[in-house]
């Protein structure tokens, strides 16, 4: 009888102890159209997330193929986090076939992080999307730029705490302590940069104009005729004059476009073309948000050199 009782009692207390950390252990599920909000959802979200993304690094964000695995991802989604500006609305389609109210647009999982974002490159007249042209909203890039992360991670932590408001101060924490992590990067990135303050460059997409700005460099000329359209010879005639007479010295190419295009456009100019990384995981060893800019920097400086 006694030894029934403790055995009883010794089950209790097995079951109360293991009650807390069951319930810590389900985490958020959160899906992130693409790498860079995936690496800075984790950076806030820490232990308290599993963070999928639906686009990977090395991708063309603007076109993914919609797979039925991106809809099953969403599926389970709690919150969606989302680039925004029209760059990742083909995620229109497999969050319709995911059938999960928690996310469709307008519910509290559904976070847009563009909100607040001063945005470059917004179209003074209306583009003709006939014509293919994806920047239709501005640049959509913006996540290439440091300096956007204390926007972007400010809605991160507003919308993982809409679905965890008991969890918002956790989020909140993380994200201090990441943005302390990101000032003292960016001493050391804009250390690198400062002897090429001043510097053109030619890029292939035209997305990485708040990059570019944020250290004090500009965009000269894009390969692509306009975003999202191939290059015409016509049109590279115009930019290889255009960098011989200015004397730009790098392309800026990203990994899912035409390396040897931009080679041979560089050859001819006098330049070298480097492939950055133009998301998170675009290239080897850039697999978290200050490991993708330290590359960027550093591989970019180098080739100005
Ligand atoms: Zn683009």
């Amino acid at each position: 009888m006694r030894r029934s009782i403790l055995i009883l009692l010794v089950a209790l207390a097995a079951g109360l102890s293991l009650a807390p950390a069951a319930s810590t252990a389900v985490k958020i599920r959160v899906v992130a159209t693409i790498p860079d909000l995936k690496a800075l959802t984790e950076e806030i979200g820490g232990t308290l997330v599993d963070v999928e993304s639906l686009a990977r690094g090395t991708q063309n964000a603007h076109e993914l193929e919609i797979r039925p695995s991106l809809m099953l991802k969403l599926r389970r989604a709690d919150v969606l986090i989302e680039n925004g500006l029209e760059l990742d609305a083909w995620a229109e389609v497999p969050v319709q076939g995911a059938n999960n109210p928690k996310i469709v647009r307008g519910a509290p999982g559904r976070v847009d992080v563009s909100r607040g974002v001063p945005l470059l490159d917004v179209p003074s007249t209306r583009v003709d999307r006939s014509m293919g042209d994806v920047h239709p909203q501005g640049n959509p890039h913006y996540s290439l730029d440091p300096g956007m992360a204390p926007i972007i991670t400010k809605n991160i932590v507003d919308g993982l705490s809409r679905f965890a408001p008991e969890s918002r101060a956790a989020f909140e924490k993380n994200r201090q302590v990441f943005l302390e992590r990101l000032d003292e990067a960016m001493a050391r990135w804009a250390r690198a940069m400062e002897p090429h303050k001043g510097a053109k460059v030619v890029v292939y997409h035209p997305q990485w104009i708040y990059f570019l700005n944020r250290f004090g460099l500009s965009q000269a000329a894009a390969l692509e005729d306009r975003p999202g359209i191939p290059a015409s010879p016509a049109h590279l005639t115009r930019v290889i004059r255009q960098m011989k007479e200015e004397q730009i010295k790098v392309i800026i190419v990203e990994p899912w476009n035409d390396l040897k295009l931009a080679t041979r456009v560089a050859d001819e100019a006098g330049a070298k073309a480097v492939v950055l990384a133009s998301m998170v995981g675009g290239v080897k060893g850039a697999d978290a948000y200050i490991a993708a800019i330290d590359h960027n920097v550093n591989a970019l400086a180098q080739a100005l050199r």
